[in-house]
């Protein structure tokens, strides 16, 4: 067992479960004085973060601090703000049986949570979730992603210098360790990954009747309507699909279109490929690299799944796989079976919006659906007539930096939603009270 302090899971769950009863983690002063601490941490070793992400996934440093730390500053900072007034307790309508009562309810702790993060966003995805069960007035239990070895470390390390070590503790570790854990009775378990892991979490919480909030991925599809500007959506595509080397749960996994916007869009992706990472993107600090040889060799398994219109260059060493747009590409190839998570975006033509919408309808509900239409008929009938955990009008990916806004999915993108208020609501007991005098 590696963690912070080298106890065992089940010492740790008490040691936090002991801080938890002796109310400390409740009052505001608490929350607010721990959201700071992990500013501070945050602020004072975004460096040494960024170089651990760089270490990790090959993150540009300016990559490093939009995605993951500044992003995870933000998100504390809006709740700072709100945090009192998200917290006051809210009135209900009482009926007219009940005569002079009254009745309201308020947001309680749950107690002790477990976070279990991924390795591509690794700092965002486990602090974010923390300063949430924080905010909340929880302890946690913090287990960062073992194939981000760099990022675990060093989160592992600051944590405890930074916010109260009896109510926060790291554990670091892989499957076993992970198990360990999952055998703990825990009030929530927060966990991001993939959906097969998602079922054995939920297996090990069901055990203790634990809830759970499963942010899953999912391949999520981006519509391009015929009579759009495809050099603009083309330059928005790039930017998003090839962030983090498209190692991004919310990334558009694949383009859906008309034969004849296909056949606008590739040329205009190509250029758009070229003029963001340069002739040789191999060359290009914005490109991160792939997390391991298991994601390298999956993913350069699918490059032959359509007509090669960009890209398609690899290199194992570096675990290096060039920016790849693919065209003719058929619904039932290797692409197209599951989440891609990697740096090859697919054109697949559909004859429409008709067919479109019934293409995503067949399909498992994605964790975001993505439309570039000049139309708002077009955008009304997509959010009306098609599930996914969120949806992107013009941009994709930019909706998860809306901290009013609930990100998480829905069927096998996952269940539950964080950021902001949502967070204050995931890690917290709503609880109804009723007041009737005796007089
Ligand atoms: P990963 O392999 O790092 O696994 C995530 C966590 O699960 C790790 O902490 C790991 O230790 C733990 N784990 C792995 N196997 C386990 C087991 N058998 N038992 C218990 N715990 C285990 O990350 P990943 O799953 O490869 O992440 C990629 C997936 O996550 C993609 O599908 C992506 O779409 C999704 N994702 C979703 C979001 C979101 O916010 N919805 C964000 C990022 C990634």
């Amino acid at each position: 067992m590696v963690n912070s302090t080298a106890e065992q899971p089940a010492e740790v769950v008490a040691r936090l479960r002991t801080t938890y009863r002796t109310g400390r983690t409740k009052p505001m002063s608490w929350r607010t004085g721990q959201l700071r601490a992990l500013r501070s941490l945050l602020t004072e070793h975004g460096q040494d973060i960024a170089a651990a992400l760089h270490a990790d996934l090959g993150k540009s440093e300016s990559e490093a601090f939009r995605t993951e730390i500044d992003f995870t500053v933000r998100e504390i900072d809006h709740t700072l703000e709100r945090l009192e007034g998200w917290l006051r307790p809210e009135p209900a309508e009482v009926p007219e049986h009940l005569g002079d009562a009254r009745a309201w309810t308020v947001l309680d702790p749950l107690g002790v949570v477990l976070v279990i993060a991924p390795w591509n966003y690794p700092a965002q995805l486990l602090l974010a979730p923390v300063a949430g069960a924080l905010a909340a007035g929880n302890c946690v239990v913090a287990k960062p992603s073992e194939l981000a070895p760099a990022t675990s470390r060093v989160i592992a390390e600051l944590l405890p210098k930074f916010l109260d070590a009896d109510a926060v503790a790291v554990v670091e570790g892989a499957v076993p360790e992970t198990t360990a854990l999952l055998e703990q009775r825990f009030d929530h378990i927060f966990y991001t990954g993939n959906g097969t892991v998602g079922r054995i979490v939920m297996r090990a919480a069901a055990e203790h009747l634990t809830p759970v909030t499963l942010e899953l991925g999912g391949k999520s599809p981006a519509f391009v309507d015929r009579n759009t500007d495809v050099r603009k959506v083309a330059a928005r595509l790039v930017s998003t699909k090839f962030l983090n080397a498209g190692q991004t749960c919310v990334a558009p996994d694949y383009v859906l279109t008309d034969r004849e916007t296909a056949a606008e869009l590739e040329g205009a992706l190509a250029e758009a490929v070229q003029e963001t990472f340069g002739a040789d993107p191999a060359e290009s600090p914005r490109l991160g690299r792939i997390v391991n040889d298991r994601h390298f060799d999956r993913l350069t398994g699918l490059l032959d799944s359509g007509r090669l219109v960009v890209g398609g260059a690899y290199d194992r060493e570096n675990r290096y796989i060039a920016p790849t747009v693919l065209a003719d590409v058929s619904p039932d190839s290797a692409v197209m079976a599951e989440e891609i998570f990697g740096p090859i975006l697919p054109v697949v033509v559909v004859d429409g919006l008709d067919e479109a919408i019934a293409f995503i309808n067949d399909r498992d509900k994605p964790l975001a659906l993505y439309a570039f239409t000049e139309s708002q008929a077009v955008r009304d009938r997509l959010v009306a007539e098609t599930s996914s955990g969120g949806v992107g009008f013009g941009l994709p990916v930019a909706h998860l930096t809306v901290s009013d806004l609930p990100f998480g999915g829905v069927g096998e993108s996952g269940m539950g939603r964080y950021h902001g208020q949502y967070s204050l609501e995931t890690f917290s007991h709503r609880k109804a009270v009723l007041d009737k005098p005796l007089g």
